[in-house]
């Protein structure tokens, strides 16, 4: 009973009964800002990979597990990288970055498993942050227009709130203000009939799950994709290959967390 008063300045002070959506966000902001501490009390946060109870600086990770990411040090590196190497006579790409290694049992596999299914959107914008610290040093990303997350099926996004490319994407954004376009390209439902795909003349070829409105190809010169993690990089070439069938002269770069070793 003695937070209630907390409670109702909180709300007061946001004008929760009179505000527009984004004024609730707000008052909800407030509200959880003024209980954290009890909060952390009663469920402390833990280390998504070890459980071991966070410091109040940390966040997601201990300290121990995130000295402990393998970074790829491809910011440093002069020679073509193994993510370069690896769309080498499959589709034609600018620049590729991904931040670190990703290891099956390491607390990189922990950051991509909690990011995509443990609802945790603040980590994608944590890690996309970390991205564009390591890469957009001097004049590196100078050129690069826009962002676009790899896109997930509307589905997909509304069981899981969000869609995880969307937020590196954001972190990135937040330092770079290199803004992020989200109708560039979409994720085309699997089962779609080819009788639709061939009625609607406006919509590019289709490939690889993805379609692309004929307009939007020209829109930039050089687009960054971002991505969570890449293994074989299938998704990226499909992806690559529609927009290269709209517009063969846009540029295209490659941000990820992770790539597979
Ligand atoms: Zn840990």
């Amino acid at each position: 009973m003695i937070f209630l008063p907390g409670l109702f300045l909180s709300v007061l002070n946001t004008q929760m009964f009179v505000a527009p959506i984004n004024k609730y966000h707000t008052a909800f902001r407030s509200i959880l800002i003024y209980y954290k501490p009890i909060f952390n009390l009663v469920f402390p946060a833990t280390c998504i990979h070890c459980s071991r109870e966070l410091l109040s600086e940390e966040s997601y990770l201990c300290w121990c597990c995130e000295v402990g990411f393998k970074h790829t040090g491809f910011e440093n590196q002069k020679v073509p990288t193994p993510l370069d190497q690896l769309f080498w006579g499959r589709v034609p790409v600018y620049q590729t970055f991904a931040l670190l290694y990703f290891q099956k049992g390491s607390a990189t596999q922990s950051v991509l498993h909690e990011l995509k299914y443990g609802h945790k959107p603040q980590l994608g914008i944590i890690m996309g942050r970390k991205i564009a610290e390591a890469f957009f040093l001097n004049t590196r990303g100078k050129t690069i227009e826009v962002l676009i997350p790899v896109p997930t099926h509307h589905k997909k996004k509304f069981v899981r709130g969000y869609n995880q490319s969307e937020k590196i994407a954001q972190g990135i954004s937040r330092l770079t203000n290199i803004p992020i376009d989200n109708t560039f390209i979409f994720k085309r439902k699997q089962t779609e009939s080819q009788t639709k795909k061939t009625n609607t003349e406006r919509w590019s070829n289709v490939s690889g799950g993805f379609r692309q409105r004929g307009q939007n190809g020209y829109k930039y010169k050089h687009i960054a994709i971002v991505d969570d993690v890449i293994t074989t990089g299938a998704t990226l070439e499909a992806l690559i290959k529609e927009i290269k069938q709209v517009n063969p002269m846009i540029e295209i770069s490659i941000f990820a967390i992770a790539m597979a070793k």
